[in-house]
């Protein structure tokens, strides 16, 4: 079985990267039908960012790199969602601490506590049409996943296909949060990007889980 080790969350930050580089025109394009066509682009400098960052030297535990992922995105992603991810890492990475090896139970921690700094800056609930709708279920398929028992390749793949169906749920979503809320109706018919970039990011993260 794989360990979440801080080799494994470098892999996940780097297939991240990989990922968000791929789809960095899709997810433009998803922003460009509800907003001002930039997430894609954001995301992708923020994470080209992260890895010249990894590349100069690696965090020793996990948690240390989650809190260099945050602050590096805080600090290059102009967008909404550069604040809000960069939280999101951040709290999950303070919630590792200094652990070498994280459990399923510690990695739902950590992803609880992401998803309660999200919550906190944006105010978003979930059917507001954001990364929230994605990243809610996720939490909540990993809590079911340690109460189950489950390895971390299973616990991962379950989160990230419940933030996959949780993106598609914000399709007939009006937004109520950011950008996409000044479309008021004319915003229902799209999905939301940053509800698809964070099924991206639990993708990539069950991608090296499960290898
Ligand atoms: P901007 O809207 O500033 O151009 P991005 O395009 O990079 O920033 O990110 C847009 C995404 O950010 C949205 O699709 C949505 O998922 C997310 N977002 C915006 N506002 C909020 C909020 N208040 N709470 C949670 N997520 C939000
Ligand atoms: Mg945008
Ligand atoms: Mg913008």
């Amino acid at each position: 079985k794989t360990a979440m080790d801080t080799a494994l969350f470098t892999a996940w930050i780097e297939e991240t990267a990989r990922t968000v580089a791929a789809e960095r025109e899709r997810l433009t394009g998803l922003d460009a039908a509800i907003g001002d066509a930039d997430h894609g682009a954001n995301l992708d400098r923020g994470l080209t960012a992260v890895t010249t960052a990894l590349a100069a030297g690696e965090p020793g535990t996990p948690g240390a790199l989650l809190v260099l992922v945050g602050n590096t995105l805080i600090r290059k992603v102009g967008g909404a969602s550069g604040p809000l991810y960069g939280t999101a890492f951040r709290e999950a990475g303070k919630t590792l601490g200094d652990t070498p090896e994280v459990s399923v139970a510690r990695l739902h921690a950590a992803l609880e506590a992401g998803l309660a700094g999200v919550r906190k800056l944006g105010s978003a609930a979930e059917g507001d049409k954001t990364m929230v709708d994605a990243l809610a279920p996720a939490v909540r398929a990993l809590e079911q996943a340690v109460r189950d028992g489950k390895d971390p390749a299973e616990a991962i793949g379950a989160a990230a296909s419940a933030a996959r169906t949780g993106s598609e749920a914000t399709i007939p979503m009006q937004a109520r949060k950011g950008r996409a809320s000044y479309l008021g109706p004319r915003s229902v018919g799209h999905e939301d990007p940053g509800a698809a970039s964070t099924a991206l990011i639990l993708s990539a993260l069950h991608t090296v889980t499960a290898r």
